[in-house]
């Protein structure tokens, strides 16, 4: 096939790879530019939730006093770096501005149709084909310590029912008698069972074996420079490794988004969220199904091959530094809800912990952008999936397919579009 596609697609983290999986079952030839290795970015060492009942969006009402006020007590899982930068700036005032019951209903509604839109999906793609990623419907626990905020979110079920996708409140003892790793002193839980989990590193190596076997072509440690851009039309991509021409080009480039927008004179609002997660061997005594720790913002994430804790929320640009602090602050937290949070209690001793930093791709609206360029005609934009990418990710690759193979997609892309912006 030489240099030449039908589709090219620059990016190979989970979304890349789940648009390239739709492309090749309509017989479209498909080659992704990835200027690392597939899936070595956020899609790597992410909290593996399926997380389909996580739809209210991150600016929600509320949460701008929240985080003030957890931040002055040394408590928030958020931390804003302070900058001069225009850009970051203008993002945040725009994600304050969002925090409201207006944008609430609406995003809410929008990601509940593209979550149940991808858990349909991933059904299909797991039972057609054997991908080995430590998959299993096992729900999502959320503990609580304070009593206070275990009975308010109450509130959140209520809401979360209107899309039938509301958890069960259990005591302390249900809590227990359903997870016996959870520490005693919790206040209550609440239990949804509409999420699952994978290991995302998994099933990035497996997705992607899958698809070279079905025609798939690769271009890693290939960064792209540029488009080449004529009449509104991209003719072809230069990276540092060669040239590739395609009659459609899919941008998937995440949090890296904004440093290609320039060019392309678009406006994608992207900022890089940091999060952090450390992975390890299964401890004995661990948690059988994922924790997501209210207060500290925190999940627990057990596999049958290992064990995650993963969190925190850091504006401060593109620095892949690891903040040991961030890190410590994983352990510390899910101590105060598991017995055995980490296992073998002297971290110092093993040599099985890895630690790792990724990039969210954050909006400041938390929704998604999933269009067609209105600059250049053959260009997709499919990026932004803040905190849902994995669970966002199949929902997305149809939409982008169905929106160049038959301009025909099965969701409303309407909340999903450039013209927001
Ligand atoms: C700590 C943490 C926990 C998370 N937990 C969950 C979870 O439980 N469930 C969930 O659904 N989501 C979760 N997420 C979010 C999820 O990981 C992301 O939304 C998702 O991985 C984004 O996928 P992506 O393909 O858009 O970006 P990425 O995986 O970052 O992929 C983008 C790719 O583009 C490449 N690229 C960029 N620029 C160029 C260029 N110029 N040339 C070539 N290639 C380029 C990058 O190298 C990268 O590989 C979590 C994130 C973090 C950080």
């Amino acid at each position: 096939m030489g240099s030449n596609n039908d589709v090219i697609i620059v990016g190979g983290g989970i979304i890349g790879l789940a648009c390239a999986h739709d492309f090749i079952e309509e017989n479209v030839s498909v080659r992704i530019i990835e200027q690392d290795f597939i899936g070595s970015e956020a899609s790597h060492g992410n909290c593996g939730l399926l997380y389909f009942s996580g739809i209210i969006p991150l600016c929600s009402p509320g949460v701008v006093r929240h985080e003030i006020y957890r931040t002055i007590l040394g408590k928030s899982p958020l931390h804003i770096k302070p900058t001069l930068d225009i850009e970051r700036l203008l993002w945040l005032l725009k994600f304050a501005a969002h925090c409201n019951a207006a944008h609430m209903n609406t995003a809410s509604k929008a990601k509940s149709e593209i979550s149940g839109y991808s858990l349909d999906l991933f059904e299909t793609l797991f039972s057609e084909h054997a991908i080995k990623c430590d998959f299993e419907k096992k729900g999502l626990l959320f503990l609580f310590k304070n009593k206070k905020y275990f009975e308010e979110y109450k509130y959140t079920n209520a809401f979360l029912e209107n899309f039938n996708l509301g958890a069960k409140a259990l005591d302390r003892d249900e809590a227990l008698q359903l997870e016996p790793a959870i520490n005693k002193n919790i206040a209550g839980a609440w239990y949804n069972e509409h999420d699952w989990h994978l290991r995302p590193e998994m099933l990035v190596d497996a997705w992607k074996k899958l698809l070279i076997k079905k025609g798939l072509i690769l271009e890693e440690k290939s960064k792209m420079i540029d488009f080449e851009i004529k009449q509104g039309t991209i003719r072809q991509v230069n990276t540092v490794t060669g040239h590739y021409k395609a009659d459609a080009f899919i941008l998937a480039t995440g949090a890296w988004t904004p440093e290609i927008k320039k060019q392309l004179k678009l406006n994608i609002p992207v900022q890089p969220g940091k999060g952090y997660s450390i992975t390890m061997a299964r401890p004995d005594q661990s948690c059988d199904i994922p924790c997501y720790f209210y207060e500290k913002n925190i999940v627990a994430t057990p596999w049958k091959t290992g064990y995650r804790l993963g969190g925190t929320m850091e504006f401060s640009g593109f620095s892949d530094a690891i903040n040991k602090k961030r890190i410590s602050g994983l352990i510390s937290g899910a101590k105060e809800y598991l017995n055995t949070p980490v296992g073998h209690p002297d971290l110092k001793q093993r040599t099985d912990l890895k630690q790792w930093t990724g990039l969210r791709p954050m909006t400041y609206d938390d929704l998604p952008i999933i269009d067609r360029s209105p600059v250049q005609d053959n260009l997709f934009i499919a990026t932004g999936h803040g905190m849902l990418g994995l669970t966002l990710a199949t929902g997305t690759g149809k939409a982008i397919c169905d929106m160049i193979c038959n301009d025909n997609p099965q969701i409303n892309l309407a909340p999903f579009s450039m013209g927001r912006f």
